[in-house]
């Protein structure tokens, strides 16, 4: 075991190193996202890579530690706590198909009748976010004390200039979100969802929180670490499935198919990926590609699951 463990640790650790200096030619080839203003200030050559494992070793290199917007990866935390609030309840208001749309589509929601295809699109996430308000009666504080108790970090915080940015800016957010409630699948007051979801995605994380936050998703449920049980294991599958299906925008057989792990990435540059039982990864390369996924990022996925030969195929 300790040989082991010693062997992964130099092991994980020069592979992470390599890929660094591999990715780096790429920095430049994608393009930050600038429809959030605050986002579009991101330097293009900031590259950090983190692993957590189910045993409590920690890898990282370059910018793991510094923390940047997660956006659409913070939709994994508000998912699993309505998962575990509502059960089965919530596939009657948002379905769990790719959508083989943008992620910000409206067109998609008016063909089929205003239930979002899958909770990963910003409609269903939305949607999430309004079941999640429906459920806690302190939703920002309540999401943020999950992140926080995901990652083991209790200073975890939502950049609320990144937050009011978006506000300012989130016109189709708006209109997805008014669209939802035209269709009778929006509760809350529609000001109250938007305000509570450009928070969620603002909520800052370093690869190294988000590496360490997803492990419970490695571990069936429960974070190997502090042995907090986040979700329960039929959960864990279940929201693996459905990163796998559709974490990645409209690029999601692209990266089952480069990188074969399941993931959620977010227009801030940041991706996550799971190997169940063994350890997560986290990425962080602002410049995306045309689909909103991490150029580098991406690249970088790919090769770790080359040079390990980890893949749940
Ligand atoms: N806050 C972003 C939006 O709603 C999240 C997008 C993302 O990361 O996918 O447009």
């Amino acid at each position: 075991m300790l040989h082991n463990a010693i062997f992964n640790l130099m092991e994980y650790q020069s592979i992470i190193n390599k890929i660094s200096e591999e990715i780096r030619p790429l920095l430049n080839n994608g393009k930050v996202a600038s429809y959030i203003p605050a986002l579009a200030r991101v330097s293009p050559n900031k590259f950090g890579m983190a692993i957590s494992t189910v045993r409590g070793e920690v890898f990282s290199c370059g910018d793991a530690g510094e923390r940047f917007s997660t956006q659409s990866i913070s939709k994994v935390f508000t998912l699993a706590m309505v998962m575990d609030s509502m059960g089965d309840a919530l596939w009657e208001r948002v379905g769990r198909e790719a959508s083989g749309n943008p992620f910000n589509s409206l067109v998609q929601l008016e063909y089929e009748h205003g239930i979002p295809r899958n909770p990963f699109v910003n409609a269903g996430a939305l949607v999430v976010t309004d079941c999640m308000m429906l459920e806690n009666a302190h939703p920002l504080d309540d999401l943020l004390d999950f992140a926080r108790k995901c990652a083991g970090n209790p200073t975890l915080d939502y950049d609320r200039e990144v937050a009011a940015s978006e506000k300012a800016t989130g016109h189709r957010n708006a209109a997805l979100a008014w669209f939802l409630k035209s269709y009778g699948n929006l509760v809350n007051d529609v000001d109250k969802v938007l305000d509570v979801y450009f928070h969620q995605c603002s909520l800052a994380m370093s690869c190294t929180d988000l590496a360490r936050a997803f492990l419970f998703l490695a571990h069936g449920g429960t974070d190997p670490v502090s042995e907090k049980i986040i979700c329960g294991p039929r959960q864990a599958k279940r929201i693996n499935a459905l990163m796998q299906t559709c974490g990645l925008y409209d690029e999601g057989g692209e990266f089952t198919y480069r990188v074969g792990l399941p993931g959620k990435s977010g227009v801030g540059g940041g991706i996550v990926a799971v190997m169940p039982g063994e350890l997560t990864i986290a990425v962080w390369s602002p410049g995306l590609n045309s689909a909103g996924n991490s150029l580098a990022g991406s690249k970088a996925l790919e090769l770790f699951t080359t040079y390990t030969a980890k893949s749940i195929f």
